[in-house]
């Protein structure tokens, strides 16, 4: 009789991929964490071009000249300035979030397709954002010692918005969602649901290999809106059922364990935070990017400063973000353990995952980069659950000595 080792379960499953994918997954990844920094450099240098040309501070002074009110002048200071943004951008973003994309065969869609989505979503940030900055405005001057802590409850209000509207409204712009068809996958999903306490008619399947061939599942919306979705990469052979429940069930512990409101609730404090030292180190980082023009804090046409500031302070919050995340994956990876029972199924969609997530980071890389924890101790905890209650059969057919084919 062999004894279940976790340790040489978890071996096996990493080693289902080759030396090779397990090298492109690592050079991808380690990569992402230098597309972060880049990213950041390069929406600086875009916010310096657009302060130092003054293009904001003429908009602003022909505006008021022609006796435009502070609300309406916001809106086109800023819109001129986020689409402005959008188009500088544009260069990087095509090498970060399609070349390189395409150049590991991340995704198989047509830099067209790619370029018709990115103009859709800057319209919309556009459209979601101005309304959020005139209203940062608005505070700052009816409340301009303590606007950064009103600003918290305006960050959890758009949040919350923004959650219940997205699913309804802007998901179907990019993909088709279709409830997931009738037939074992369907069943397997509905039980799972209707056994934990998930809505069962809210289960969708959309066709997500359209941008990315990325093996993924997630849970958005909520009260109403609320809903699981699949992307239609795990269906591209065969269903493998207690795969679908391992992921299902994972997706559901996010619902169930509430993450979406503890992250609003984290990321309103940060906001808060993050917006106490935009408030104190505006007048310095002005002089640092150099504004010509630009009066005060108050001012939307310092607006690129503000950006700068939040766009340096994002980057050093990736930790906390990440670990944030990172805590609720580990708490949904139980939670499937716990409910779908599918150890086996676990690991097996969780090794699909490491091409665009390296298996084996080192501890630091992970708490500083890694949103999901590291696909090594993911399998590891899945294998751990599985040795402590012998439920499944051994993932990896044993071959006795007797047994060897000739
Ligand atoms: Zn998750």
């Amino acid at each position: 009789m062999t004894v279940f080792d976790p340790a040489t379960a978890t071996a096996t499953y990493l080693a289902t991929l080759d030396a090779a994918s397990h090298a492109r997954a690592t050079a991808y990844t380690q990569g992402g964490h230098w597309i972060l920094l880049w990213t950041t450099l390069v929406g600086l240098a875009v916010l310096m071009v657009i302060l130092r040309s003054g293009v904001l501070v003429r908009l602003r002074d022909r505006l008021e000249a022609r006796g435009i009110g502070p609300l309406r002048l916001t809106a086109l200071v800023l819109g001129l300035s986020f689409g402005i943004e959008a188009i500088l951008n544009l260069p990087w973003s095509i090498y970060a979030d399609w070349s390189r994309e395409k150049g590991y065969g991340l995704t198989s869609q047509a830099l067209s397709g790619w370029l018709a989505e990115y103009a859709l979503v800057s319209v919309l940030g556009i459209l979601f954002t101005v309304p959020m900055g005139v209203a940062l405005y608005a505070l700052i001057r009816r409340s301009p010692r303590f606007w950064w802590a009103w600003s918290g409850a305006l960050v959890a209000g758009a949040f919350t918005v923004m959650m219940v509207v997205a699913p309804v409204l802007i998901d179907p712009l990019f993909n088709q969602y279709k409830p997931a068809p009738p037939g074992p996958v369907r069943d397997a999903v509905v039980a799972l649901a209707k056994a934990n306490g998930v809505p069962s008619d809210r289960i969708f399947i959309y066709d997500g290999s359209r941008q990315s061939n990325r093996y993924t599942a997630n849970v958005s919306g909520l009260m109403g809106s609320a809903r699981i979705a699949m992307s239609d990469v795990m269906f591209k052979k065969d269903a493998d059922i207690p795969e679908v429940r391992a992921v299902v069930g994972h997706e559901m512990g996010h619902y169930v364990l509430g993450h979406v409101w503890r992250n609003a609730i984290v990321l309103s404090l940060l906001a808060v935070l993050g917006l106490f030292l935009v408030d104190r180190l505006f007048s310095f980082a002005a002089r640092l990017l150099g504004a010509p023009g630009v009066r005060d804090l108050a001012d939307p046409a310092g607006y690129p400063v503000i950006a700068a500031l939040l766009l340096v302070l994002g980057l050093a919050s990736t930790p906390v973000t990440a670990s944030l995340t990172r805590i609720g994956e580990i708490e949904s990876d139980r939670f499937s353990l716990e409910r779908a029972r599918e150890p086996d199924g676990l690991a097996r969609a969780l090794v699909k995952t490491i091409e665009y997530r390296a298996a084996t980071p080192g501890w630091l890389e992970e708490v500083l980069f890694y949103t999901h924890p590291s696909v090594g101790s993911r399998v590891r905890m899945a294998m751990d659950w599985k040795a402590a209650h012998k439920a499944a059969p051994m993932p990896v057919i044993l071959v006795r000595p007797d047994q060897v084919p000739q």
